[in-house]
């Protein structure tokens, strides 16, 4: 028996388990579902037991168990010198409104024509629970390998797995960070494997190297302390709306460029070999134009192409401005204030704190004496996340990913953001993303699908990659 005939053999069951755990509405976002998260967890646990994990555990997170429950799970190599793989995914949906746009109840899930429906079947549970098939096949395999020297052992994966799967990913994770530090012993590992991410394409496999992180702020502008008669003061005083426009105008130059002083500074350029590799993909642009949003012309920073722009260069945009009279009919007021609501899409080795130093800066700079200007930032942010290509890890999971597939495996990034930054930092690891998913899952909205065979695929592929890893162990860097 090999991996592939180990998965075929077990892909009912498979199905029938990962139906069971959809049943479950896990919604992180709604507090009338925290019993069915943590109903999610147990069951997950459950799974991973019966799987043949040694260990599998509920943690509580946040003070006094007040976040969602996350779970842990450890299965040992036979040899203690392999390398360890933390795999993180998450265990908790989104919500499912509009409920009248879903074909079938988004908790009752079903399998028509090669995909199974229902909320998560992609984003994530799917994608969870070929971990759990791909570990039993290993440890199978590795027991049928080494049975004539050892009838008695046990089977084992050749790497040890670790399994992190938490409940408030949907809800932007806000435990999550402490959850890390807090076990960062029992979280240990050489390489973080992440299954929360998407192929190009069914008949492309390709790998994620990289998401991009976010900051977050808002402008406050304060001129006069009250709106004021424009025929009587108009032309002689500051007008915030005036400041506001000029300083939102400047944040580009004509090339496309953010002009915010330092802002590209630690920005890891793309490499020649990653622009080539995202040129063969096969990218039509007026498919992308009209996904999004209809939109009648690409625009962006000078000299990049619409999937360099998205996937590995930073952002400024400009979420929102308001100010003075937007009622009905004429208003003829200098207004008393001016807001704007921007937000950056951050790439590697930029730092959410330095992009929102150097907002501050630039509105310092630029607000002439009469305003008042301040600017908030309403959290830490997201740090971006980078695996390089040519890296041991990535380069395993490539072949890994290739054997499963049998065709060449291309890479992309994500324009997205979760917590793998924090995984890489905290745990200092190596990030490898090992998905399955396809943009057409339809994640976060009505009628959520995943494509079976594909998760079959990911599940054979995450076997492979513990061979991988096995072999390549005396290259991975020594995170430990
Ligand atoms: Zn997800």
């Amino acid at each position: 028996m090999d991996v592939r005939g180990y998965v075929d053999e077990n892909a009912a069951g498979f199905f029938d388990a990962l139906g069971q755990w959809l049943a479950i509405p896990s919604i992180s976002a709604d507090p009338a579902h925290r019993a069915d998260v943590r109903r999610s967890a147990e069951w997950l646990a459950g799974h991973l037991r019966q799987s043949g994990f040694p260990v599998a555990e509920i943690w509580e997170t946040g003070t006094d168990g007040a976040g969602l429950p996350a779970v842990f799970a450890h299965w040992p190599a036979a040899d203690p010198s392999a390398p360890t793989v933390l795999v993180y995914g998450h265990h908790d949906v989104q919500p499912v409104e509009p409920l009248e746009e879903w074909e079938s109840p988004p908790f009752e899930p079903v399998q028509r024509d090669g995909q199974l429906l229902g909320r998560g079947s992609s984003d994530d549970k799917g994608q969870v629970l070929f971990h759990a098939l791909a570990a039993r096949a290993s440890a199978a395999l590795h027991a049928q390998d080494e049975g004539g020297r050892d009838p008695g052992r046990p089977g084992a994966p050749p790497v040890t797995l670790k399994l992190l799967v938490e409940g408030e990913e949907e809800s932007g994770s806000p435990n999550f960070p402490a959850l890390l530090a807090n076990n960062s012993g029992r979280l240990g590992c050489d390489v973080i494997v992440i299954s929360d991410t998407t192929m190009w394409a069914a008949d492309v496999p390709s790998m994620c190297t990289g998401m991009r992180g976010l900051a977050e702020a808002q402008i406050d502008l304060r001129g006069p302390e009250r709106d004021l008669h424009s025929g009587s003061f108009g032309g002689a005083v500051p007008n915030p709306l005036h400041v506001l426009a000029d300083l939102l105008a400047g944040l580009h130059d004509h090339d496309g460029r953010v002009t915010l002083p330092g802002f590209y500074d630690k920005v890891l350029p793309v490499s020649g070999a990653e622009r080539e590799v995202f040129a063969r993909l096969p990218f039509d642009q007026q498919a992308w134009l009209d996904e999004a949003g209809h939109s009648r012309a690409a625009a962006g920073e000078a000299g990049f192409s619409t999937l360099e722009r998205i996937w590995a260069r930073p952002t400024a945009e400009i979420n929102g401005m308001w100010g003075g009279h937007t009622g009905p009919g004429g208003k003829t007021i200098i207004p008393s204030q001016a807001h704007a609501k921007l937000s950056f899409r951050l790439v590697a080795r930029q730092e959410p704190a330095d992009v929102a130093a150097a907002l501050r800066e630039y509105v310092a700079q630029r607000t002439p004496p009469g305003i008042e200007a301040v600017v908030t930032v309403p959290g830490p942010g997201v740090r971006p996340s980078f695996s390089p290509a040519d890296s041991p890890a990535v380069q395993a999971a490539k072949r890994a990913m290739e054997r499963a597939f049998g065709s060449e495996v291309l890479f992309t990034r994500e324009g997205g953001s979760g917590p793998e930054a924090d995984l890489a930092a905290i745990l200092g690891a190596p990030l490898v993303f090992l998905a399955v998913g396809l943009d057409s899952d339809r994640i976060h909205a009505p009628n959520e699908k995943v494509e079976m065979s594909l998760l079959l695929k990911g599940a054979e592929a995450a076997a492979y990659l513990w061979d991988e890893l096995a072999a390549a162990a005396g290259d991975l860097p020594a995170a430990r």
